[in-house]
């Protein structure tokens, strides 16, 4: 979940958490998208100087709500080239879990940016996935992230190749296996015009059959959407074979069933 950081999220932790309780859940996270390498780099993100605010915010919800168990992490971009930068990121505090999303891919395309839906006309769109693919192979093979954030995000808008593009997340998910990490369900899926959740049922299988890790998360920019659709996430994840979910806690995992 997010928080003001960001520039594009409402709320304070505080206020998610309280609707953590309303929804009955006993355990969240804040992931805020973590500051970039410069702070100009792009509007959405966190900035560096804001960190240490952001940990007391978080530190606020917890102190307001003893009932919840409140983690705190980072969602990091993983970008080639911004190795040193993540691993600093990752010392600078310490995260119960780190997540490694990519919305980045060739130079600087942001590919699941809403205002430059545009921006994908004309492109080849197998070629497109089998490189965000092989970019969420490079962020899990790093070896920092916990989890890989909703790791079929190339379809936000919708674009899907013809061919067996499913095929293509085979490698990135026998990698997080090997770094016996975790992949998330997402529901902010739904919210999207994708229209379903991160990952999608056929990935979702592939992930169960290949034994890696998963966690549930909702994305949630507004409190109104924490826990958003996890009935439909759970019921989505046995199907596909999972049978134990993930919670961390300084940077350790415990297997849980649900
Ligand atoms: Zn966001
Ligand atoms: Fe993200």
């Amino acid at each position: 979940m997010h928080t003001p950081f960001c520039r594009h999220a409402v709320g304070a932790p505080t206020e998610y958490a309280a609707e953590a309780v309303r929804a009955g859940l006993t355990e969240i996270g804040f992931t805020e998208h973590a500051p970039m390498i410069t702070d100009d780099f792009d509007d959405w993100h966190m900035f560096y100087g804001d960190l240490d605010a952001y940990v007391d915010g978080v530190g606020k919800a917890t102190a307001d709500h003893p009932e919840l168990n409140i983690r705190i992490g980072l969602e990091i971009d993983y970008i080639p080239g911004h190795e040193d930068w993540i691993r600093q990121l990752a010392s600078h505090h310490p995260w119960d879990y780190l997540v490694g999303s990519v919305h980045y891919l060739g130079e600087k395309w942001g590919f699941d940016h809403p205002d430059h839906v545009d921006s994908w006309e004309g492109r080849d769109l197998m070629a497109v996935w089998a490189e965000y693919f092989e970019r969420q192979t490079q962020a899990a093979a790093l070896g920092v992230f916990d989890i890989i954030g909703h790791c079929d995000l190339v379809k936000k808008f919708g674009h899907r190749p013809d061919g067996d593009c499913i095929e293509l997340a085979r490698p990135f998910l026998e990698e997080v296996k090997r770094k016996d990490s975790a992949i998330e369900i997402n529901t902010c899926g739904l919210r999207v015009p994708a229209a379903e959740l991160f990952p999608g049922d056929p990935i979702l299988a592939m992930a169960a059959e290949t034994g890696v890790g998963l966690t549930f998360g909702s994305d949630a920019h507004a409190p109104k959407n924490v826990g958003y659709n996890f009935a439909l996430a759970v019921t989505a994840a046995r199907r596909a074979g999972f049978t134990h979910g993930r919670r961390f806690a300084g940077r350790e995992f415990e297997a849980v069933a649900f």
